[in-house]
């Protein structure tokens, strides 16, 4: 009774499947659903590949497994052992994300997603599915993740950080461009590439931004303003990045700077207010602590009330670090995605 050969409960995300049975024989059916392929894999190499359609196995359409076979008398009469291997040939999200210097060595970090498909299935698994030892799509996605993240570090190291900060969509197309033919060497369509953030250090978002608008000295306070009202918005909890993800160039332009918000601090001894900063009432001098729990602002000093995620005066995360809970790494307080794994976190 010959058996039959099917990928059975494939979901959406799985992109390879190993077949169990490694035991095949001639006359055994073969089926290969829409958008998949079947591809004949035997010590490290992969042979002939199927299509869509009910397949009945012979030596006639499994030339190039028949031709190394054949070595053995009476091959034809017995079965024979091989994997066989589903690859889905459907499109699939890959996550990106890394550390990286510029050409200048900036520090930066980023993030986001990346759009493929399996376009020579016989190279896809003798590079990376056999090649790799990646039969999962666990695996397989690792895999990928971590050969993006390269190549991209690579190319990012050839650009200044004024080329790939803040101009996100030239960014994502020079990273397609870079990595599509890295892609098509193991058998992939990189489809499209999509940047989701980048950052860098505060200290280098300062010279970006005077390298950038070459502006006259006296600009500068201005648009250290401008800075300020930036990272306030940041602070609003309806804002769609966090501190420290993209400071887009739109908040650079000159707006009208809200009336500054001075927060204001209750004296304990004599009910004075005081501004946020002082350390000292300026009405009795008594010393104005810290609220039980609150946190001092590790740039300006400041005391914030306990559990604030950003300084009231500067603006600055308070939490610094939080840990991936897929991965562990130490993040930045407010990403919305590990730039280690690309884990969504919030
Ligand atoms: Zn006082
Ligand atoms: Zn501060
Ligand atoms: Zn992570």
């Amino acid at each position: 009774m010959p058996k039959v050969i099917e990928w059975i409960g494939a979901r959406e995300e799985d992109i390879v499947w190993r077949y169990p049975n490694e035991e095949i024989a001639w006359g055994d059916n073969l089926i290969v659903h829409e958008y998949e392929a079947a591809v004949f894999f035997r010590d490290g190499k992969a042979y002939d590949v199927f299509r869509a359609g009910r397949h009945v196995l012979t030596t006639a359409n499994l030339p190039l497994l028949t031709k190394v076979l054949s070595k053995i008398a009476g091959f034809d009469k017995v079965p024979f052992r091989c994997t066989i291997i589903f690859i889905s040939l459907k499109q699939f999200q890959g996550r990106f994300g890394a550390q990286s210097q510029t050409k200048e060595l900036a520090p930066i970090k980023f993030f986001g997603s990346f759009w493929f498909r399996v376009e020579e299935p016989n190279l896809f698994v003798n590079e990376v599915v056999g090649g790799q030892g990646a039969f999962t799509t666990d695996k397989l996605q690792g895999f990928l993740r971590g050969y993006f993240n390269e190549r991209l570090i690579d190319t990012l190291s050839q650009y200044s950080l004024s080329e790939v900060y803040g101009k996100l969509d030239e960014t994502s197309l020079m990273a397609k461009n870079a990595l599509f033919d890295a892609f098509s060497r193991i058998g992939l369509e990189l489809i499209d590439v999509k940047f989701e953030g980048i950052d860098t250090t505060p200290e280098w978002r300062d010279r970006l931004f005077y390298v950038k608008t070459g502006v006259a000295a006296t600009e500068v306070l201005r648009m250290e303003t401008v800075q300020k009202s930036a990272e306030s918005l940041s602070k609003s909890p309806g804002a769609a990045v966090g501190a420290g993800a993209v400071i887009l160039p739109q908040v650079l332009q000159p707006a009208p700077a809200p009336a500054p918000l001075v927060p204001m601090v209750l004296c304990p001894k004599c009910n004075f207010q005081n501004p946020q900063t002082a350390k000292f009432c300026s009405n009795c001098g008594a010393p104005l602590q810290v609220a039980a729990g609150g946190v001092n602002c590790p740039k300006c000093g400041t005391a914030n009330p306990a559990g604030a995620k950003f300084c009231l005066n500067c603006g600055s995360p308070l939490q610094s670090t939080v840990k991936c809970p897929k991965c562990g790494s130490e993040i930045q307080a407010g990403a919305r995605f590990c730039p280690n794994c690309g884990e969504k976190l919030a």
